[in-house]
């Protein structure tokens, strides 16, 4: 298998967006960019590469960048890398994961060779389709060893996207690196998330591109309270309610019951979303994203805290108040060991709970559905991002974006979004499940603190991590290095 060129299908115009009030001006300020930018590339052509045409981050941000950028009058193009070699790709997630700082810090001449080998495959299957005046973005580790091999004599504008990152250095950052150094000779820049993620040997090549959200995607576009209601009854998150609007999704979300399945919730166990105050974290089942300290939280909090209130209407809010903690269909991750196993210890400590609290924790498998993910963030009262690493947190951006006030660790991604006590809460240590349950508690006792924290938050996102602003970052760096 070779590298193919992936068919990107227009999208929201520009127009769509410009009907908002709230993000005409972002898209005004975008077209004054690329009117400068556009005709300075002329007619180059700017080809997106990564590794995946589907699932995660970059293969669901690029179509939209891709469809925007051609309406501005840029011929992009995307085109993702294959292999047959199975190897390969659990050499990528090692790489992956020692950016992270995580595994054994060892990577051999074999791991290389596999490694230069599919990226020849690619390589020779790629430069028939460049021309000497294209602009190539890779993003990733998994394409990078093409660089070298497209571009031999320092020709072809080449620039590295890194999407990862870990804010020090460890023995397994520095053997990933060692890896990777000498395959960017060819690489004119390398754009990264954060500044605490580029490696010393970057820094004089390095530059800042946020990652964004697109606020008429499912995820994110506006919807009316009527319109969560809609969506909540047609994913069987609220029951018992005449919804005619929305037709049922054919996939519904399922919630562990107390007897250990996953079930659609009926009257008996539902929820109570848009009626109680409403705690909830929506992320993969990985360990690092902090499941697990902030189900002892929300228990603390339940518990001890609400023991100790004096203030009657507070101390309704805590009887009240509901963990939702919701990820992806267990069966669509069966490939992700790691993944199963994280879920089976939220399982087996939410069996666990005393039976009266178990009311107040809906653990739900949620299909891949942006409506859903989008509706369940607009009925919480707070949005929680407990991770204990996060390399931006688009869970958080997405949050911010519907005004919902976030609780976050301090992580180096979300602490890029987030300045305490500003757009939302950061907690310095995600583990520290104490004070995230009485940072929690004070949130929810102040309805002021969390609309202004809501409004901030979502100015926040509109200056700073909206697509407009990511594409015209993309066309200045491109300009910048053509
Ligand atoms: N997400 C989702 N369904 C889930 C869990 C997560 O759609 O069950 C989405 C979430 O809305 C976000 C993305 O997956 O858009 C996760 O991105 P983030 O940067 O927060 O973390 P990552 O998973 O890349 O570590």
């Amino acid at each position: 298998m070779t590298i193919r060129e992936i068919e990107v299908k227009p999208l929201h115009g520009l127009g769509d967006y410009e009907e908002s009030v709230l993000l005409e001006p972002g898209v005004h300020h975008l077209r004054q960019t690329a009117s400068a930018a556009v005709p300075a590339l002329a007619g180059r052509r700017l080809w997106m590469v990564n590794s995946t045409a589907s699932g995660g981050g970059v293969a669901e941000m690029l179509p939209t960048m891709i469809s925007l950028l051609r309406e501005l009058g840029v011929d992009a193009r995307w085109a993702v890398i294959g292999t047959d070699r199975a190897e390969f790709f659990d050499l990528t997630k090692r790489i992956h994961n020692l950016i992270h700082g995580a595994g054994e810090p060892v990577l051999t001449t074999a791991d290389r060779e596999v490694y230069e080998a599919v990226a020849r495959e690619n390589a020779d299957s790629f430069a028939p389709l460049l021309s000497p005046d294209d602009v190539v973005v890779i993003h990733d580790p998994q394409p990078l060893a093409m660089a070298p091999l497209l571009s031999p004599e320092n020709k072809l504008p080449l620039i590295w996207r890194c999407h990862i990152g870990l804010d020090r250095e460890t023995p397994a950052t520095r053997a990933a690196w060692e890896f990777l150094q000498p395959y960017f000779g060819a690489i004119r820049s390398a754009v990264f998330t954060a500044p605490e993620y580029v490696p010393g040997f970057l820094a004089d090549r390095s530059r800042l591109i946020r990652p964004a959200v697109d606020p008429l995607s499912d995820k994110n576009l506006d919807l009316s309270a009527p319109g969560v209601m809609e969506v909540l009854c047609a994913a069987r998150l609220a029951v018992g309610r005449q919804c005619a609007l929305t037709p049922l999704f054919d996939s519904p979300v399922r919630r562990l019951m107390p007897d250990g399945d996953w079930r659609v919730a009926d009257e008996s166990n539902e929820i109570g979303l848009l009626e109680r105050p409403i705690v909830t974290q929506i992320s993969r089942w990985d360990r690092l994203k902090g499941f697990a300290p902030l189900l002892e939280a929300f228990v603390h909090l339940k518990t001890a805290l609400t023991e100790r209130k004096a203030d009657p209407a507070h101390r309704r809010r805590l009887d009240t108040a509901r963990l939702v903690m919701a990820g992806p269909d267990p069966t669509a991750v069966a490939d992700d060991p790691e993944g199963l196993e994280v879920l089976e210890e939220l399982s087996r400590r939410f069996l666990e709970l005393p039976p009266e609290l178990q009311p107040d924790v809906a653990l739900l498998s949620v299909p891949q559905n942006g409506l859903m993910v989008n509706a369940l963030q607009r009925s919480s009262t707070v949005v929680v991002q407990n991770s204990l690493q996060e390399g931006f947190g688009l869970t958080a951006t997405e949050a911010m974006w519907k005004s919902r006030p976030v609780v976050a660790s301090s992580a180096c991604g979300l602490r890029q979004q987030i300045d305490d006590g500003i757009e939302g809460r950061l907690v310095a240590d995600p583990e520290d499940s104490e004070t995230l349950a009485a940072v929690l508690d004070e949130v929810l006792a102040d309805p002021q603190a969390r609309m202004h924290m809501g409004r901030r938050a979502q100015s926040r996102v509109l200056r700073d991590f909206l697509v407009f602003k990511q594409l015209e970052d993309w066309l200045e760096e491109v300009r910048r290095v053509v």
